[in-house]
C-alpha cells in the first residue's frame, strides 16, 4: 500500500493525540491563531504559547500533562520564516505544532522514551534514518552539558547518532527573560539510499538541507532567565515539545517535500486548475504555487480567528502575507484577477472537520480575501504605471534605491518584483539607497514601539490574585510584586496585589481606573491590563512604603458608564441576530464609559429601516428591565446547552461565566448592568463597513446618549430659526436649494454674456500679421471660459494665432492656441511657447501643438509673458 493512503493526514494527527491520551494526557484543543491577552506576542508561534501562565507559575493547570495539535504562525518577531516559505520545502508561515506537556510533572526521561516509542513503533519511522541532538553546554551560562538527555537517548540509539549542539539549536528561552532551558532535537534523513552513502547524514543535521530535517523539538525547562541576563534554577521542570506536522507528514508519507503530502496536494492541484500552470515544471512557478498554497492557510486561519487584514499591528501581517501570494501569481503565473479566495473551499473540506472555525467561517473568508485581492490588484496596477513613470524620469539606467523604496512603501511593491520589472526593460536600481532607506524606517519603527520591562520585583510570596471585582469596587490590598516598564521614554509601574476589584482590560472592556491610598498616601492607578492570567495595575508612581496596606478603590463612575456600555452590547449583539439573521458573529467590540463599537460579519450596509429595528429591540428590552442573570464558574458544556453564545477565535477555560438579560445569553467576563433599565437609553451614532463583510455600528447609552439626542434637537432648533420657518425646515431647505441654482443659473448666463461681449473685443483688436491673424490679450475670466471662446474663435476664423493672460486676483493663467493648419504650417507648438510663456507668471504648464494652457503664481508677470508672445509670433 502507498504509504501516504496508510498515514493519511488525518490519522498522523489523531495517532499522535491518541498516544499521550493513553499516557494520561488530556487532549485540549488549539488555542487562537492570534493571541490576545499576551501584549509580547502577535501570533501563537509555538504549541507552548497558551500554557505561559503555567511555566511562569501565574496560574495552574487542571492536569498536569496536556497534548494537543497548535496553528502556529511564524512570520514577525523572533519566529519569523515567511522568506523561506516556498523556496524551501519545509517551512511554512502557518502550521501544525503536535505536543506533549508535563506542567511539574514527567522530565526527560519519559519524554525521550515516549517521543521515540511514537516514532519508530507507532509511526514506524526507520531507526536508522533518526538522529538526535542534545545541548553541549555553554560558557558564559556556565551550564554543562546536558548528559541527562544523553544518558536518556543511549538506551535507545547509538552514541554517534547523538550529536552536540549548540546555545542557538539547542538552548530554548521564551523571551528575553523568562522560563527556558536545554532542548534535544530529533532530526530524520529523508534522502535516497545514494546521496545517503555519499554524505554522512550526521554533517548534515542543522545544516539547512531540505531532506535532513528536524522534525520534532523536546523542551525541558529548568531555568528562568532574568532580565539582568542571569539564571536561576525553576522550582517545578517542565517539559514542551513541539513536532511539525506537515513535516511528520512527508516522513510518514515516504515524501521529500511537504507540498507532497496530502495536506497540500488538494490545494496545489485547484492552483494547477484555475492557473493552468503544472506544479513542478518551471522552478519560479513551482515557488509561486507553493507560496500560494501556503499563504491561503494561513491568511484563512487568521480571518477565521477574526484577525482581519488591516493598516497596522497583527491586521498588517496578514495582509502582508496574502499580498505576497498575490504578487506571487501575478508575476509569475500570470493572474492578473483575484483567484486566491476560490481556495478556501478546498481548504475548508480538507481542514474543517479538525478545524470547524475554517467551514463555519468560510464565507467571510472568502469575501475578505477576494476583496483584499481585488483591492490589491488595482494598486499594483497604480503601482506598474508609477513604475513607468519612474523609468521615464531615469537617466541612464540604474533607477535610484529611494524610488524603489517608495514604491515599496505605497503600493507595497516589493524589491525583488520591481528589480524584475525593471530587468525586463533593461534596468536595474541601486540596491544600497534601497536598503539605506528601509533601515531608517524600521529604526523609526522600532524606536516608537520600544518597551523597555524590568524584572519583577516580589514581595509576597505564594499569593494568587484574586479577582474580586464582580462583588465588590474596594478593597484592603497589599503589593506582592512589582517592575518598572518604560514605554515611549515615560516610566511606568505594574503593581499585582493580593486581591483585586480592579477590572482588567478584556473582552472589550477598558481597564478600571482608581485609586490606591493610606494614611501616608494616594496613587492614582491610571489602567488595569491583564498579562499572563495576571492582574497588573499600572501606575506613574510608586507607593513609599511598598509594605503597607492599602485601599484599592474603582472610580466607579467609570465602571457604571462602561457597564451600561457592555450590557448595552449583549443587547446590541443579540438585536442584530433577530434583525439580519444568524450569520452575524462577534468580529470585535470596544467598551469604554463614553461609547461602544461592535464589529459585526454581514455582507452589505445595515439600512436606515434596519438600523431603526434593532435600535427599538434594544431600547424595548430596556424597557422592560430584564435582571442580570450571572452564572459564575459553570462548566463550559453547560453554558452551551443553556444556547450562550461563544466566540471563534476566544480561548475558553473549562468553567466559564455566562451572562443572561432575558433570551440574551452570552459568555462573558465583564462588568454588567445589574438590571437593563440602568441603560437608559439605547442610541446607535453611526453605521459603516471596516472591511469587506464586516460591518461597523457605534452607539452611546445613558446620560451620553440623552446628551446626544439633545444636541441634535438644539441643532434641529437652531436650523428652524436660522430658516425663519419654524414649522417645516425641510420646506425652508428645499426653497434655499431651489433659490440657489436659480441664481447659479443667472450666474452663468451673465458670464456667458460677458464672455461673449469680450470675444468681440479680442477680434476686433486682432493684429493682422503675414498670412495670420494675431490676438494677444489680458482678461479676468475663468480659464473654462476662456478655452471656450479660443475654441470658437478658431472655429469660426481661419489661421487664428491666440495668447491670453488670465488674471485670478492670486494666480494668473496663460492659454495659447494655433489654428492647427497654422501650427503645422509654421512649425509652431502651443505646449512649448506656453512653457517659455509660464516663467514670467511663477508657474508652468504644457499641452498639445494647437492649444496648451499653463498656470502661475504671479499675475504681475502677465503683461511681461504678453509682451514676450508678442515677439515669439
Ligand atoms: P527549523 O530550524 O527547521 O526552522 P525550529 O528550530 O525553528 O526549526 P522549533 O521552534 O523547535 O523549530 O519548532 C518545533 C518544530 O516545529 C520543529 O521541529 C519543526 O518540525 C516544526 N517547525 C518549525 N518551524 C516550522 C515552520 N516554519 N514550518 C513548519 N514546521 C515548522
Ligand atoms: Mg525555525
Amino acid at each position: 500500500m502507498d504509504q501516504s493512503q496508510k498515514w493519511t493526514a488525518r490519522k498522523i494527527r489523531q495517532s499522535f493525540l491518541d498516544f499521550f491520551e493513553a499516557r494520561k494526557h488530556d487532549i485540549v484543543p488549539s488555542a487562537p491563531i492570534v493571541l490576545k491577552g499576551d501584549p509580547t506576542l502577535m501570533f501563537t508561534n509555538a504549541g507552548m504559547n497558551q500554557f505561559k501562565d503555567y511555566f511562569l507559575g501565574n496560574d495552574t493547570p487542571k492536569n498536569t500533562r496536556v497534548t494537543d495539535t497548535q496553528k502556529c504562525l511564524r512570520v514577525s518577531g523572533k519566529h519569523n520564516d515567511l522568506e523561506e516559505v516556498g523556496h524551501d520545502t519545509y517551512h511554512h508561515t502557518m502550521f501544525e505544532m503536535l505536543g506533549n506537556w508535563s506542567f511539574g510533572d514527567y522530565f526527560k526521561t519519559e519524554a525521550i522514551e515516549w517521543a521515540w516509542t511514537l516514532l519508530t513503533e507507532v509511526y514506524g519511522l526507520d531507526k536508522d534514518r533518526l538522529y538526535v541532538t542534545v545541548f553541549e553546554g555553554d560558557k558564559e551560562d556556565e551550564l554543562e552539558k546536558d548528559q541527562d538527555s544523553f544518558n536518556n537517548w543511549k538506551k535507545f540509539t547509538a552514541e554517534d547518532r547523538i550529536l552536540n549542539g549548540n546555545k542557538k539549536d539547542n538552548f530554548w528561552e521564551m523571551g528575553a527573560s523568562g522560563p527556558c532551558g536545554p532542548s534535544s532535537e530529533i532530526h530524520i534523513d529523508l534522502r535516497n539510499d545514494d546521496e545517503r552513502a555519499k554524505v554522512d547524514a550526521r554533517t548534515l543535521v542543522n545544516m539547512d538541507h531540505p531532506q535532513v530535517v528536524e522534525i520534532w523539538n523536546l523542551v525541558f525547562i529548568e531555568f528562568n532567565r532574568k532580565a539582568d541576563g542571569s539564571l536561576e534554577k525553576l522550582p517545578a521542570k517542565h517539559v514542551d515539545t513541539g513536532m511539525g506536522f506537515e513535516r511528520l507528514c512527508m516522513a510518514l508519507q515516504g515524501k521529500q517535500s511537504n507540498y507532497d503530502t496530502d495536506v497540500f496536494t488538494p490545494l496545489i492541484s485547484k492552483i494547477e486548475n484555475l492557473s493552468g500552470i503544472k506544479y513542478g515544471k518551471d522552478e519560479q512557478q513551482t515557488i509561486a504555487i507553493r507560496v500560494i498554497a501556503d499563504h491561503v492557510r494561513a491568511v484563512a486561519f487568521a480571518i477565521a480567528d477574526g484577525q482581519l487584514p488591516s493598516n497596522t499591528g497583527a491586521g498588517y501581517v496578514i495582509r502582508r502575507i496574502l499580498r505576497r501570494a498575490i504578487r506571487y501569481g501575478f508575476s509569475y503565473l500570470n493572474m492578473k484577477e483575484a483567484f486566491i479566495y476560490q481556495l478556501v473551499e478546498i481548504l475548508a473540506e480538507q481542514m474543517g472537520e479538525f478545524f470547524p472555525e475554517i467551514q463555519s467561517q468560510k464565507q467571510l473568508v472568502e469575501k475578505v480575501i477576494h476583496e483584499e485581492e481585488n483591492s490589491f490588484l488595482r494598486t499594483l496596477e497604480q503601482g506598474l504605471s508609477r513604475l513607468d513613470q519612474i523609468i521615464a524620469e531615469t537617466d541612464g539606467k540604474m533607477v535610484e534605491g529611494a524610488k524603489v523604496f517608495e514604491l515599496y512603501d505605497t503600493f507595497g511593491f516589493p524589491p525583488d518584483l520591481t528589480g524584475l520589472i525593471l530587468s525586463e526593460q533593461g534596468y536595474s536600481y541601486n540596491q544600497k539607497g534601497y536598503d539605506t532607506e528601509m533601515t531608517s524606517q524600521k529604526e523609526r519603527a522600532r524606536s516608537a514601539g520600544k518597551l523597555d520591562t524590568g524584572d519583577w520585583v516580589t514581595l509576597k510570596d505564594d499569593e494568587k490574585e484574586e479577582f474580586i471585582g464582580y462583588d465588590y469596587t474596594s478593597a484592603q490590598v497589599s503589593i506582592t510584586r512589582y517592575r518598572k516598564v518604560v514605554a515611549k521614554k515615560k516610566e511606568l509601574y505594574q503593581l499585582v496585589f493580593s486581591l483585586t476589584p480592579f477590572y482588567p482590560e478584556g473582552g472589550g472592556q477598558v481597564g478600571d481606573k482608581g485609586l490606591l491610598s493610606n494614611d501616608q498616601e494616594i496613587i492614582e492607578i491610571i489602567d488595569t491590563k491583564k498579562e499572563h492570567g495576571v492582574i497588573i495595575h499600572i501606575t506613574e508612581k510608586l507607593p513609599e512604603n511598598l509594605e503597607a496596606k492599602f485601599q484599592a478603590e474603582v472610580n466607579t463612575d467609570l465602571r457604571t458608564d462602561a457597564s451600561y456600555n457592555h450590557s448595552a452590547t449583549h443587547l446590541l449583539h443579540q438585536a442584530l441576530r433577530e434583525v439580519l439573521g444568524t450569520h452575524v458573529e462577534q468580529k470585535g467590540s470596544l467598551v469604554a464609559p463614553n461609547h461602544l463599537r461592535f464589529d459585526f460579519s454581514h455582507f452589505s450596509k445595515v439600512t436606515d429601516e434596519e438600523i431603526q429595528q434593532i435600535e427599538d429591540l434594544v431600547n424595548n428590552r430596556v424597557q422592560k428591565n430584564f435582571s442580570l442573570e450571572e452564572f459564575r464558574n459553570i462548566p463550559i458544556n453547560k453554558a452551551q446547552e443553556m444556547g450562550a453564545m461563544m466566540l471563534f477565535g476566544e480561548k475558553y477555560g473549562d468553567t466559564v461565566r455566562a451572562i443572561k438579560f432575558g433570551e440574551s445569553i452570552e459568555l462573558c467576563g465583564g462588568i454588567h448592568v445589574s438590571a437593563t433599565g440602568e441603560i437608559g437609553l439605547f442610541k446607535i451614532t453611526h453605521e459603516g463597513a471596516v472591511a469587506a463583510g464586516i460591518r461597523r455600528i457605534e452607539a452611546l447609552t445613558g446620560a451620553t446618549a440623552r446628551k446626544y439626542v439633545n444636541e441634535h434637537i438644539g441643532t434641529l432648533n437652531t436650523i428652524k430659526q436660522e430658516l425663519k420657518n419654524v414649522k417645516d425646515p425641510i420646506a425652508g431647505i428645499n426653497n434655499l436649494k431651489d433659490e440657489n441654482s436659480k441664481l447659479k443659473k443667472q450666474i452663468e448666463e451673465l458670464i456667458r454674456e460677458k464672455a461673449k461681449g469680450e470675444k468681440d473685443v479680442w477680434v476686433n483688436n486682432a493684429v493682422q500679421k503675414d498670412g495670420y491673424t494675431l490676438i494677444i490679450q489680458k482678461t479676468a475670466l475663468d480659464g473654462g471660459a476662456v478655452k471656450d471662446l479660443l475654441f470658437q474663435i478658431k472655429n469660426e476664423n481661419e489661421n487664428i494665432a491666440a495668447v491670453i493672460g488670465v488674471d485670478m486676483g492670486d494666480k494668473a493663467q496663460i492659454a495659447v492656441a494655433f489654428s492647427d493648419e497654422l501650427a503645422k504650417e509654421k512649425g509652431w507648438h502651443a505646449g512649448n511657447m506656453v512653457k517659455e510663456l509660464a516663467k514670467e507668471i511663477k508657474g508652468g504648464g504644457g499641452g498639445q501643438p494647437f492649444f496648451a494652457t499653463a498656470g502661475g503664481k504671479d499675475p504681475a508677470g502677465i503683461d511681461k509673458a504678453l509682451e514676450k508672445a508678442k515677439t515669439l509670433l
